[in-house]
């Protein structure tokens, strides 16, 4: 019994007991992707907690997209056990950069952490890289338009994606994922700080065809140089250090 695994203190809400329980079935594997919950009323009186603490534990889980709550009655009702953790760590991550808890300078530092691992292991024979060379030239064919600086980075994230994808480490595609936000986020707002958009994306291309070069040659160590240098140039040039205080108040 799961009782026998939980030292309940008295302090815990019911719903985290509902959570705990739910963990340890999944960590000892008596639930996995695909699988389903017992049924509200099931789990409420097996674990001796009201029906809504459960259903207050199976919103959160929800939230953070490990179950899918089902409605209904029959055979493909019930709360499934999904994997999706790119969506949760992604708004969680976008809401605690608006809250200004994690400085854009930390970011900024984590893609370099992230992309240059990445840029250094992404095979050369990635099918993901044959994507990452689509976005550059959707980048090329964008439109001069008032928001053609948005229209860019939107594209330019997504190839940051491909060839992080490329690497073919999971974690690191569900971070990078994650931090997708906002990435488009920071870097639309600098855009403001930028002398000469135009000047800007066009180095920026070159630096994305030589990043995908040096991959495509299984230059994994030239890639990450260059991924690290691209990342760091465009915070420079919009007037951010990564290593300082974080971005320069717009003009
Ligand atoms: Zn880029």
């Amino acid at each position: 019994m799961w009782s026998n695994h939980i030292n309940y203190d008295g302090i815990m809400r019911t719903h985290q007991l509902v959570l705990t329980w739910i963990e340890k079935q999944l960590s000892d594997g008596r639930l996995s992707v695909g699988g389903r919950l017992p049924a509200e009323r099931t789990l409420a009186e097996q674990l001796g907690v009201s029906r809504t603490s459960v259903r207050e534990a199976i919103r959160i889980l929800e939230a953070m997209g490990v179950v899918r709550a089902g409605v209904g009655s029959g055979p493909e009702a019930g709360t499934v056990v999904i994997s999706d953790p790119t969506a949760a760590l992604g708004s969680a991550l976008r809401l605690h950069v608006a809250t200004q808890h994690l400085p854009v300078s930390d970011i900024v530092e984590t893609r370099i952490l992230l992309e240059s691992w990445a840029a250094s292991r992404a095979r050369a024979d990635a099918p993901e890289l044959e994507q990452a060379a689509m976005l550059l030239d959707e980048m090329d064919a964008v439109e001069h338009v008032a928001q053609a600086a948005d229209n860019f980075l939107a594209l330019d994230v997504r190839f940051h994606l491909a060839v992080a994808d490329a690497a073919g480490n999971a974690v690191v595609s569900a971070m990078m994922g994650s931090l997708r936000e906002s990435i488009q986020g920071y870097t639309a707002r600098f855009t403001a700080n930028l002398p000469d958009w135009d000047a800007t994306a066009q180095r920026l291309q070159a630096e994305h065809r030589e990043i995908l070069a040096a991959i495509r040659n299984d230059d994994g160590a030239r890639a990450a140089r260059l991924v690290a240098a691209h990342i760091e140039g465009y915070y420079q040039e919009a007037g951010v250090n990564p290593a300082g205080e974080g971005p320069a108040r717009p003009r």
